[in-house]
C-alpha cells in the first residue's frame, strides 16, 4: 500500500490513484488553455494589434449588415 500523492489518501498500490492523475492532467490542461488565452489577451493589448483586429471585425459586420438589407 502507498499513498496517492496528489489526494494524500491511501492507495491500493504504490502508485497515485488513476482517477487523481487524470483529474490533475484535465487541470493541467486547464491552466495551460488560460495561459493561451491569457497570451492572446495580452498581444490584443497592443493598440496596433486591436486596431487591426477590430477593424476587421468591424468591416465583417458592415458587409453581413449589408447581405441582410437587400
Ligand atoms: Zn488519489
Amino acid at each position: 500500500m502507498g499513498i496517492c500523492s496528489i489526494c494524500k489518501k491511501i492507495c491500493a498500490t504504490d502508485n497515485d490513484h488513476l482517477d487523481c492523475i487524470e483529474k490533475r492532467r484535465i487541470e493541467l490542461e486547464n491552466l495551460q488553455l488560460k495561459d493561451t488565452i491569457t497570451e492572446k489577451l495580452d498581444l490584443g493589448k497592443d493598440p496596433n494589434n486591436m486596431g487591426e483586429e477590430i477593424k476587421a471585425l468591424l468591416g465583417h459586420m458592415a458587409r453581413k449588415k449589408e447581405t441582410k438589407s437587400e
